[in-house]
């Protein structure tokens, strides 16, 4: 026996030895990142491997540049209408585009810097190149023309995702959300496509920086898949705020350039020029998964059917042994923090033996950052409805202008409002549904969540003490 356990710990040690790391993540992005970190902490050999700059689509284009164009628009909104209300006399002061570019590019690069050292400081090594499989634990990394062969006991896949421009004439004069921050100048006359999170916000960015902001939505409304109450107050504030909302279009049938340079936009439904002399056509109508290089059916890893994403169950496993994916390039729920939190327990699960760490899908707090912004919880009133029939619900609805609009010589009709909804089910209305519209609702979730993934009551909302003046009180004085 103690011959055969030893002959076991020496075939353990040379499998363990035969690879150059214990883990290699493709993807320097949020979930990968994290993973990794989480792994070299774990006590393990990992590197990982990234194509392009580290932090991945949230830090270069996405959730960082996005919120500070949001929080600059925000500023030009405040400076525009409401400082004159308080008294400012001189508020409508010119923003240095191009000055703003510049510090918000430095700032990713600093951000970079801090992530690359923050690899380093963990002991993860950094392979620059873009990977594809070669075997079930060998990778192929090419940069620069150069290949190289990288050998790993196992592997995580959080390649994200890119977006998707939809192939119609013209399509090649467009940009997407990666060209709305290369831009180096601001538009006078922009179309924005799409009726999802990126749409609604850089639409709002857009038009609170001055700029002629047309929104072309395919059905009758944006963010059709919010809650019906929340999606409607949205679209009447972007109407209020001066977008022009182009509906029921079908989505562009093509885009032509103008002899000036400038661009006209042709719908589906109307097919004849609708908007003409744009200065850009943002596409951002959803995004793909970079799945297509990675050569995955030589090790297995399945597709869901019928779409690019990977398949992958609630520990991340994929269809192929000791190959793992998480984050966007899953398509489950496409943000940062799901993709981190995906990522650590994964970690330590598999480094840890934690058998059951693994990320909850269910009640994931989100911030769409419009212009107010929407902060949303758990089910709409009508998956409520679906899950838990009508009889059983409690839904308490809220809708009042901000003390912040109180001096605001208007009438009181015309003062921008907060509206605000809590979906309860059953006898003791365990709060299934919080979503807010209106301003800072993306500053008032966070705790929120927390209180509804303890399972709370409309009770235990109640029995908690208002802060006031604030907005957020009206969440816990509901009648
Ligand atoms: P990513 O962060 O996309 O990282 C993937 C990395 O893999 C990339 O760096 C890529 O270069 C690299 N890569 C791909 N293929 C290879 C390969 N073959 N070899 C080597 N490297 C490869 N989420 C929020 O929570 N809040 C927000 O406010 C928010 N705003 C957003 C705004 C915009 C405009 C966009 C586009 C997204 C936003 N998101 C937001 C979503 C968020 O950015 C993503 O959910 C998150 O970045 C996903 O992380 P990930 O690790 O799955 O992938
Ligand atoms: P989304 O998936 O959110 O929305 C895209 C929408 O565009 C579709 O639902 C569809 O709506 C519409 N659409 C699709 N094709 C066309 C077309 N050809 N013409 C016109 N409209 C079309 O995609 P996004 O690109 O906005 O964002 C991707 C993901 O990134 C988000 O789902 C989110 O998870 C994440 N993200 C998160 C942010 C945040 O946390 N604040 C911010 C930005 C992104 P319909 O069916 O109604 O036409």
């Amino acid at each position: 026996v103690l011959r055969t356990n030893y002959l076991i710990t020496i075939i353990y040690i040379m499998s363990e030895q035969s690879y150059d790391f214990d883990l290699v993540v493709i993807g320097g992005g949020s979930g990968g990142l994290a993973c990794a970190k989480r792994s070299a902490q774990n006590g393990k050999k990992v590197a990982v491997i990234e194509r392009a700059r580290l932090g991945g689509t949230c830090v270069n284009v996405g959730c960082v540049p996005k919120k500070i164009m949001f929080l600059t628009s925000t500023m030009a909104e405040q400076m525009k209408h409401d400082a004159t209300q308080y008294g400012f006399e001189q508020p409508n002061v010119r923003l240095n585009y191009p000055l703003l570019k510049k510090r918000r590019d430095a700032y990713i690069v600093k951000l970079n810097g801090i992530y690359e050292r923050g690899l380093n400081n963990a002991g993860v090594g950094k392979i620059i190149g873009d990977a594809t499989f070669a075997g079930a634990h060998t990778l192929s990394v090419t940069n620069d023309g150069n290949t190289q062969s990288v050998t790993a006991d196992k592997i995580l896949i959080a390649v994200g995702g890119r977006p998707n421009m939809t192939p119609i004439p013209g399509i090649e004069h467009c940009i997407s959300s990666d060209g709305f921050f290369e831009m180096e100048e601001l538009p006078t006359k922009a179309v924005v496509v799409g009726a999802g999170y990126i749409a609604v916000e850089l639409a709002g960015v857009l038009n609170g920086l001055g700029v002629d902001t047309h929104l072309v939505v395919r059905k009758h409304k944006a963010l059709r898949t919010f809650d019906e109450d929340i999606s409607d107050f949205l679209d009447s504030e972007m109407v209020r705020q001066g977008i022009t909302i182009h509906r029921n279009t079908g989505g562009l049938s093509k885009v032509v350039k103008q002899d000036d340079g400038k661009m006209s936009t042709y719908m589906v439904a109307e097919d004849k020029e609708s908007i003409s002399d744009a200065d850009i056509v943002l596409y951002a109508t959803g995004r793909l998964p970079n799945t297509e290089t990675l050569n995955l059916d030589k090790v297995g890893v399945k597709l869901v059917e019928g779409k690019t994403y990977i398949k992958a169950d609630d520990f991340q496993n994929t269809t192929a042994e000791s190959i793992y994916a998480l984050g966007d390039v899953c398509g489950k729920v496409e943000l940062t923090p799901m993709a981190i939190a995906a990522g650590r327990r994964l970690s330590d699960r598999i480094f840890l033996d934690k058998a059951d760490s693994r990320t909850s899908y269910e009640l994931v707090p989100t911030v769409v950052f419009s212009h107010p912004t929407i902060g949303t919880i758990g089910l709409t009133e009508s998956e409520a409805i679906d899950k838990y029939g009508k009889d059983n619900l409690k839904v308490y609805k809220s809708k009042f202008p901000n003390l912040y609009y109180g001096i605001f010589q208007m009438e009181s009709e015309d003062k921008p409002k907060t509206l605000m909804k809590l979906v309860c089910a059953g006898k003791e209305e365990l709060v299934v549904g919080l979503h807010i519209c209106g301003m800072s609702a993306d500053e008032m979730l966070q705790g929120f969540g927390v209180a509804m993934k303890m399972g709370a009551t409309k009770a235990d909302f109640d029995s908690s003490i208002a802060i006031h003046p604030t907005g957020s009180e009206e969440l816990v004085t509901m009648g």
